[in-house]
């Protein structure tokens, strides 16, 4: 399970991390904002740990653009304020957990693991092709050991990739399946989460890939062994 902790003070970023790792998280740092947004936008982690306070841009901010993309990934707020005000503009801005420093250790695993919970739990309906296993329920993209969330975008352009495979998904198709009639979406809205899915693929380690087939559209194609 892979966390970032998006905190500015080199201090308790390292603090933290270093207690992560010790219960066997992987554990990365992002020091202010938009580097935040960034790692978490890869859709790779499978929980954040974020300070309110931040330069670049505040916690709620990075909760709420990263709702807004829709990566559903689970956020646990972290603050040294303690205002009912903010714990609500917290939650409102699409954070899962609230956290007031200074937090015991105990604390801040007891949220994590509660966090993460659902992750453990099996879809039971699932997608299969090659070494890939798309989970219906919890939008995660499995590749044996290793697996990654999928923002609501990018699971409905995979789902429907794997729903055929070896057949060309033309990009009209997907702009009317994902984006809708009534959308404004454009040919690069396609390429854009295509380039984000192939990034996910390549950190799964999956022999899996999308291939674009010129003025056709895109097909999933099979590594072939040896
Ligand atoms: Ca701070």
């Amino acid at each position: 399970m892979r966390i970032l902790i998006v905190e500015d003070e080199p201090r308790l970023a390292r603090t933290i991390a270093d207690l992560l790792r010790e219960h066997r998280y992987e554990a990365d740092i992002a020091a202010d904002g938009p580097a935040g947004l960034d790692g978490l936008l890869t859709g790779i982690y499978d929980a954040a740990i974020l300070d309110v306070m931040l330069p670049g841009m505040d916690g709620f901010e990075v909760v709420r653009r990263l709702r807004r993309q829709g990566v559903r990934t689970p956020v646990l707020m972290l603050t040294a304020r303690t205002g009912v005000d903010d714990r609500v503009l917290g939650l409102d801005s699409g954070a899962d957990y609230y956290l007031t420093k200074p937090f015991s250790n105990e604390e801040l695993l007891a949220c994590l693991r509660a966090l993460t919970r659902r992750q453990g739990e099996r879809a039971e309906n699932v997608l299969t092709c090659g070494d890939l296993r798309l989970e219906l329920a919890s939008c995660m993209l499995v590749c044996q050991s290793r697996s990654v969330r999928l923002s609501r975008k990018e699971f409905e352009i995979l789902g429907l990739l794997m729903g055929q495979p070896g057949r060309v998904v033309s990009k009209e198709q997907l702009l009317l399946k994902v984006w809708g009639y009534e959308s404004d979406a454009e040919d690069n809205n396609v390429e854009v989460y295509i380039s984000f899915l192939r990034k996910k693929l390549s950190h799964l380690g999956s022999k899996v890939h999308i291939r674009t087939l010129r003025m056709l559209g895109y097909r999933l194609e099979q590594e072939q062994a040896g």
